[in-house]
């Protein structure tokens, strides 16, 4: 599943491209992702500029000045999206179900399993109904130690299913949730409301780090990102213990351990983590 480090390397990919552009034409392939595509949006987008690419969480916000009022196309990228920038004259593919065609390139979304989403909001993109809900953004200057110890007072949640939780922070997964508490020395089972004021500070610097190094390490191959024909999904992450069941921890060499939190396998190493 594409996760936020991904989706600001997408971002940052076609950033070079896209802004100052106008959208030729739209077309859409397959009229129900995740949510309806509006009817109506290759009208509203044709001949619209993109003016900037932002980004929301894991949602793509490209602000366009259309002939029929400005607006924000939304992009999620769902389980299985991706996009690309292809030549306008490429053949679609099978899963190829939205191009958003420029006079010199075509931006191409990718989606197999069709939980992407595509829409058009008129608005500020803070108020649309999905943007509204999302908390902070963990790459943000207001994300810190102190943030974060605010935000777990009272929360008797263990802490690694409450970083997944896109109400409060948004675009910690599975795998980054899990290498930023064993990067912090802290057990993905620990009441969120008892961590230390120090040990939220940890935590806040192990996520930042984490995101991070997953957004530079996409970034060195961001044109081939973006460019490539190939899958373009997770980055190749050197995992300390997600995945890494029975494996000798990095650091301490006790085998990794795994527990299951709110359906998902949680991987974690029993002495390096209190
Ligand atoms: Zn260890």
């Amino acid at each position: 599943m594409p996760e936020l480090p991904e989706v600001e390397v997408s971002r940052r990919g076609l950033l070079p491209y896209l802004p100052g552009q106008s959208i030729v034409r739209t077309v859409v392939r397959a009229p129900k992702l995740r949510h309806e595509i509006p009817p109506d949006l290759p009208g509203r987008l044709a001949g619209a500029r993109v003016t900037a690419i932002d980004r929301r969480g894991k949602y793509l916000l490209f602000a366009c000045e259309g002939r029929q009022g400005n607006g924000y196309l939304i992009l999620h990228l769902g389980m299985s999206g991706s996009l690309r920038l292809v030549p306008n004259d490429t053949p679609p593919q099978k899963h190829d179900h939205v191009d958003l065609v420029f006079a010199d390139t075509t931006l191409r979304l990718r989606d197999p399993r069709r939980f992407g989403t595509v829409l058009w909001h008129a608005g500020p993109p803070e108020a649309h109904p999905l943007i509204a809900v999302l908390g902070i953004e963990p790459l943000s200057p207001a994300f810190d130690g102190d943030w974060l110890y605010a935000a777990t007072r009272k929360r008797k949640t263990p802490i690694k299913p409450l970083l997944m939780d896109s109400h409060l922070i948004v675009g910690i997964g599975n795998i980054y949730a899990a290498e930023s508490l064993f990067r912090a020395g802290i057990a993905p089972t620990c009441p969120a409301g008892s961590l230390s004021r120090p040990r939220c500070q940890r935590l806040a610097a192990a996520i930042r780090a984490t995101l991070q190094e997953a957004v530079d390490a996409g970034g060195s191959s961001v044109r081939d990102y973006v460019h490539s024909d190939g899958g373009a999904g997770s980055f190749q992450l050197a995992c300390a213990v997600y995945g890494r069941q029975d494996a000798p921890c990095t650091a301490c060499g006790v085998p990794i351990r795994v527990v299951r939190q709110g359906g998902r396998a949680t991987f974690f190493c029993p002495r390096c983590q209190r």
